[in-house]
């Protein structure tokens, strides 16, 4: 590797729209120069490569690149944006350029791991140094295994192996550069996939579900609802970050408690894009002397629960598609058009799995206490199969992540690693009683009033008994 600080390199960005701990980024400053791309990616037809985002990602990277762009141009760091397949334009931009060296954070799920590999393997052919970085990640999912296993299935064991190791300091943000010649950047805007942000069309809300979802409203209408919620982007971020204490002071006791808008810290989209990393969340929650210890450990131990979603994703490589416990492929689910198409309306008539709809719709986001509720309801209750709420979530939320959806959806269904016991069907007016007693929540995103209120989909006692038939149906099948 050399280190004359006269290198060029090129960072592709993915899910890392920060500046600070930013693995890739400040090794590259270290060996020289630097130019950024990121890629809205179409995957091949194997399949290789990211999931395509959902219409709330879509909008919510939009939003983020734009302040991306604007941090590494404060640096001196060109952020060139491009379509279509990515290992096309990498080595294109690398061999263009005349870049040294190509890096990036690595990524986990299967198909996005074999893109790179194989992107990596061609740009070595052709000469160029490749770094794959961490950075995603506290623990990489090859570095901890039980005795028995290449991996762990359950969450407190997984917990305890890793909780404790050093994960090393949070990075600053890299010095700024001297600017690049002109004609190096008239250079890359010559790759035919090179284009301005506006031309990626993630504001188009034209594919996917959430277009479908969307097409009902308007595309624009829709994201426009959502951005009154929040502020993407790398600076809003920090700013959340600085007032960690504020937002999970008291997490304990308030975090199943959806009407609160306080009860959790929201931070979830800040990680799924990666303007904050694992790490600079840990130390954080760490250096805040205002936290209690009960609180800090409580939302730490979350941060790994995400952790470990990822952990079961690399060694899972279908977890958004088949069960992890394969007696659940025997599963009699039900096809009802009418019953997913309510849910996702949120015209069941229980109210707190329509508020949450509604919160979902409006917001790109849902408390998780209701998360739970709304998917025991959808493949409990209504028996429809874990996929469609999985992908109905993928598009609408704006925290929509390759882990942590399809594992929090199997871990419901019953189907997942450490998964709920399958007799454990929530019930909606129960759990509205105990986590939403004075209605706040639900008056908040309630769609309806009582007189207007759709009657009940289905009966919460039959249909219970219902989901525990099919599954000793399935267990008498398997
Ligand atoms: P906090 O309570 O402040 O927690 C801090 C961070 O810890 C979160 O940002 C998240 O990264 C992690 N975390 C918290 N709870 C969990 C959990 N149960 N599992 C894994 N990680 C957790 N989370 C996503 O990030 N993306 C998803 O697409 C997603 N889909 C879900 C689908 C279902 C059906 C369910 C039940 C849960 C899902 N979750 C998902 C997990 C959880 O609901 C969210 O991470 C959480 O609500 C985010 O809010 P927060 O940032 O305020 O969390």
């Amino acid at each position: 590797m050399s280190t004359s600080g006269e290198d060029l390199t090129l960072v592709w960005f993915r899910d890392d729209l920060r500046v600070a701990d930013h693995e890739a980024l400040t090794a590259a400053r270290a060996d020289g120069r630097v130019i950024a791309v990121w890629i809205r990616e179409t995957r091949d037809e194997e399949g290789l490569g990211p999931r395509p985002l959902g219409g709330a990602c879509r909008w919510w990277a939009h939003e983020s690149l734009t302040v991306l762009h604007e941090e590494l141009s404060d640096l001196g760091i060109p952020l060139l944006f491009a379509a279509g397949r990515a290992e096309k334009i990498i080595v294109q931009l690398a061999s263009s350029l005349g870049v040294t060296a190509v890096r990036w954070t690595r990524r986990y799920a299967s198909a996005s791991r074999a893109l790179d590999g194989q992107i990596k393997t061609v740009l070595n052919d052709q000469g160029f140094t490749v770094h794959s970085h961490t950075g995603a990640l506290l623990v990489e999912p090859w570095t901890a295994a039980p005795q028995s296993s290449d991996h762990y299935k359950v969450f407190t064991p997984f917990w305890k192996a890793v909780a404790g190791r050093d994960v090393g300091d949070v990075l600053p943000k890299p010095q700024a550069q001297s600017p690049l010649s002109q004609t190096l950047l008239s250079r890359a805007h010559e790759c035919p996939a090179v284009m301005e942000l506006d031309g990626l069309g993630l504001l188009d809300g034209t594919e996917t579900g959430a277009g479908e979802a969307a097409a009902a409203s308007g595309p624009r209408w829709w994201q426009d609802t959502i951005a009154g919620h929040w502020s993407p982007g790398l600076r809003a971020a920090e700013d959340q970050l600085d007032d960690l204490s504020a937002i999970i002071d008291g997490y304990t006791t308030s975090k199943d408690v959806p009407s609160d808008a306080a009860s959790t810290s929201r931070l979830s989209p800040r990680l799924r894009h990666g303007e904050l990393s694992p790490r600079q969340l840990l130390q954080a929650a760490r250096t805040t002397s205002s936290l209690t210890q009960d609180d800090r450990a409580a939302w730490i131990r979350q941060l790994y629960w995400r952790e470990f979603s990822w952990h079961l994703t690399y060694h899972y490589p279908h977890i958004d598609s088949a069960p992890i416990r394969p007696e659940f492929h025997n599963f009699p689910y039900e096809d009802d058009d009418d019953a997913l198409t309510h849910w996702r309306a949120g015209t069941t008539g229980y109210p707190l799995i329509d508020a949450g709809m509604a919160q979902l719709w409006q917001t790109g986001w849902m408390h998780n206490r209701v998360r739970m509720v709304t998917a025991s309801f959808l493949t409990k209750n209504l028996l429809q199969h874990w996929w469609f709420g999985e992908q109905w979530f993928w598009d609408t939320l704006v925290d929509a992540d390759e882990a942590n959806n399809p594992v929090s959806w199997q871990w419901v269904a019953g189907s997942g690693a450490d998964a709920a016991p399958y007799f454990r069907v929530f019930n909606p007016e129960r759990q509205r009683e105990r986590f939403d007693p004075d209605d706040a929540y639900i008056e908040d995103w309630l769609p309806y009033t009582p007189a207007t209120a759709p009657p009940p989909l289905v009966d919460l006692r039959q249909s219970r008994q219902a989901a525990l038939s099919a599954y000793d149906h399935m267990k008498n099948r398997s």
